[in-house]
């Protein structure tokens, strides 16, 4: 049988983990499979999208800044993908591309399975409303959290993003609320930041108030200390990166292609 052909499609690429996590994962089942970093040009998302499928591709993943136009470019999407409004894995089959998101699930497995921290229940707040805020959302939601508070530099985001769970969040008896960082004040279980200011090293104008000593404090960056988690690390909070997300989108992917779940606790040890 010859050796299933993958990708992750990203501009720039050279940074990405995805290779080495999914060859780890195969390893695991005594897979042989092939998986490269591609480096699509600015403007030729489509056709590298294209050369794919006409080479016999099974799938590949996407990172930015593609994430939106590998959504247009899916024939079929899953209920994740629709809801995110972006698509990070993309599947090849008889001509068509199925487009899905495990971005979502990979942050809530992290939380679940890694941190061993319960969802339902509990106030969670997250901060955000760009790509990666809205591909957790739903995932969140439907873990039956009692409060759900999202916040973002750009107000009007904030709310635009919220009105479009509000039926999802209604029939999972979720409180869902908008506010500004100024106006956070009380402590939360679990502190998502889902915001890029710590690609800039930028700290948000957050009260230390809001991370008591049992919060799980989860920045989706990965690979440094963002002055978010320094802040909730001198808060005396539980303090997580973005790795065990990572991995676990991934886990996903891997599992819509193959069919089969790796072992995801060896790969963050490892990568850690
Ligand atoms: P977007 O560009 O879509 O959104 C950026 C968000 O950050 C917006 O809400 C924006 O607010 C906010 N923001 C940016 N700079 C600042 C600042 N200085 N102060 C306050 N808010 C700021 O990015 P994504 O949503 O795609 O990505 C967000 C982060 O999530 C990135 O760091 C990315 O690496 C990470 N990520 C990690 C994954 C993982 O597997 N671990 C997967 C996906 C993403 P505004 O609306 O006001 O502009």
């Amino acid at each position: 049988m010859s050796t299933e052909k993958f990708a992750v499609i990203g501009h720039p690429i050279e940074h990405s983990k995805s290779p080495l996590i999914h060859q780890a994962f195969a390893s695991q089942f005594g897979k042989s499979i092939s998986y490269e970093k591609l480096l699509s040009p600015l403007d030729g998302f489509s056709e590298t999208v294209s050369r794919l499928l006409s080479e016999g591709y099974r799938g590949a993943n996407i990172t930015v800044p593609f994430k939106f136009e590998a959504f247009e470019a899916s024939h079929v999407l899953s209920d994740r993908a629709t809801s995110a409004g972006a698509v990070n894995t993309l599947s090849f089959k008889h001509e068509q591309i199925i487009g899905d998101n495990t971005d979502g699930c990979g942050l809530v497995n992290d939380i679940l399975r890694h941190w061993r921290r319960n969802i339902e229940g509990q106030k969670i707040l997250l901060l955000g409303a760009g790509g990666a805020a809205q591909g957790v959302i739903l995932p969140l939601l439907v873990q039956k959290p009692a409060l759900l508070t999202v916040a973002n530099r750009s107000l009007d985001k904030a709310h635009m993003m919220v009105q479009r769970f509000e039926a999802v969040a209604q029939s999972n008896q979720v409180k869902l609320a908008v506010q500004t960082f100024n106006d956070l004040a009380e402590n939360y279980d679990i502190v998502i930041n889902a915001t890029s200011a710590g690609l800039q090293a930028e700290a948000l104008p957050l009260k230390d108030t809001i991370f008591a000593h049992h919060t799980l404090a989860y920045d989706m960056m990965y690979g440094r200390e963002t002055p978010f988690m320094q802040q909730a690390r001198a808060a005396k909070a539980q303090v997580s990166d973005g790795l065990g997300m990572l991995v676990e989108q991934a886990a996903e992917a891997f599992y819509i292609w193959h069919g089969l779940r790796p072992d995801t606790a060896p790969v963050i040890q490892s990568f850690r």
